[in-house]
C-alpha cells in the first residue's frame, strides 16, 4: 500500500547520492547561494509558527558545518539542504518566533515535509554521533561521502561505517469484530495501542510479527499483510506495519512488557473506552483503517488520537 499518508514519510526529496561522491558538486552545493541548513542541537530541531526554520551559512554564522561535517540530506525544489549540529554546550542565538523542539512535541504541527526532513536530519546527526570511533579497533572515524560513511582512520583497518535503522514489526491483530490492543505501563492512563516490537538477526517481518505478539499476549496470528512503513527517528527506527489475523483468542501477557491487553470490538473503541494512540502514529493509521472497513470511520466518530500540543 503506498497511498497512506504517514507522517515521517514522503519528504519528496531529492537525495542527490551522486553529489554524495563527487567533492567538487558537494563544494559547490555547500557554498551556493541556495544552501539552507537543517540546525540540529541537543537533538532538538529549530522551528517558529509556520514550519522548520531552516538558515542561510551566513544566518549559522561559526555553527555553519564545513565541508568536513556536513551532511548532505538532498534537494528539494532550488534548495540543497544540509543537517547541521550545533555544539552542545552553546547555547544557540535564536532569531525571534524562533524555538529548538523536542520533534516529538511538534511533528504532529509541522507541514509533513518539514516533519520527514527534520526527522531525516534528526536521525543522521544521531547516527554519526554514536560513531565518532571504529566499532572495530577503536581509532577515530572520520566522515566521507556527505556524512554518509564513518570511515575508520586507521589504515590497518579501514572499516566504514554505514547510517543503520533499526527495523521493527507494528501489527494490529484482529479477530472478526475484535482488535486485539495492549498498554505499556509508563503510557497515559487509558491509552491502548497496537503490538510493536524490534526485529531479531534471523527473522523474516512476519516471523517478528507472530513472536512479538505471541510474547507479549500469548495470541497466536495466522495470515499478516504489508500495510505501510514510518521512519521513527527515536533514534533509528523504521515501523512496519501489519494487519494479522489471530487463530487464538485466549490473552496471557507473557514478558511483562504490557500492562494489560485486550481484546476491543468496534463498538468498544466508538465508544471510547480505550484512547487511542497519536494520530502521528502508524499505530493510530492501523487501528483506523480496520476500523473504518466496519462501516462508521473513526473521523465520522470525531476519534482522531490526542493531539499534540505545540510548546513555546
Ligand atoms: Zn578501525
Amino acid at each position: 500500500m503506498t497511498d497512506v499518508d504517514i507522517p515521517f514519510a514522503g519528504s519528496n526529496l531529492d537525495r542527490a547520492t551522486a553529489v554524495r561522491v563527487d567533492p567538487d558538486a558537494l563544494a559547490a552545493a555547500l557554498a551556493s547561494a541556495q544552501a539552507r541548513f537543517v540546525p540540529v542541537w541537543r537533538q532538538r530541531c529549530l522551528v517558529d509558527k509556520t514550519g522548520a526554520c531552516l538558515p542561510t551559512a551566513a544566518e549559522l554564522g561559526t555553527a555553519s558545518p564545513g565541508a568536513d561535517d556536513a551532511i548532505l540530506l538532498g534537494r528539494r525544489d532550488d534548495q540543497w539542504l544540509f543537517a547541521a549540529e550545533l555544539e552542545a554546550s552553546h547555547e544557540p542565538v535564536l532569531a525571534p518566533g524562533q524555538v529548538f523542539a523536542e520533534l516529538r512535541e511538534v511533528m504532529g504541527e509541522l507541514p509533513a515535509a518539514d516533519a520527514a526532513l527534520v526527522a531525516y536530519a534528526r536521525a543522521m546527526v544521531n547516527w554519526r554521533g554514536h560513531h565518532r570511533h571504529c566499532g572495530v579497533c577503536g581509532a577515530p572515524n572520520q566522515a566521507q561521502e556527505a556524512g554518509f560513511v564513518m570511515a575508520c582512520t586507521s589504515s590497518a583497518c579501514g572499516h566504514r561505517s554505514f547510517p543503520r535503522l533499526d527495523p521493527a514489526v507494528i501489527v494490529l491483530v484482529h479477530r472478526g469484530d475484535e482488535c486485539l490492543l495492549g498498554r505499556q505501563p509508563t503510557w497515559p492512563d487509558g491509552r491502548y495501542s497496537t503490538i510493536a516490537g524490534f526485529i531479531e538477526p534471523g527473522e523474516s517481518l512476519e516471523d517478528a510479527v507472530r513472536r512479538e505478539v505471541a510474547e507479549e499476549t500469548n495470541v497466536r496470528v495466522g495470515a499478516c499483510r504489508y500495510f505501510a512503513s514510518q521512519p521513527w527517528p527515536f533514534p533509528a527506527a523504521l515501523m512496519i506495519g501489519f494487519h494479522a489475523e489471530a487463530s487464538t483468542s485466549e490473552i496471557r501477557l507473557n514478558d511483562g512488557e504490557l500492562a494489560d491487553a485486550r481484546w476491543l470490538t468496534r463498538e468498544q473503541i466508538g465508544a471510547r473506552e480505550v484512547t487511542l494512540p497519536p494520530r502521528t502514529s502508524v499505530a493510530f493509521r492501523l487501528i483506523e483503517t480496520w476500523f473504518d472497513a466496519g462501516g462508521t470511520t473513526l473521523r465520522e466518530l470525531g476519534i482522531e488520537g490526542p493531539p499534540l500540543k505545540l510548546r513555546r
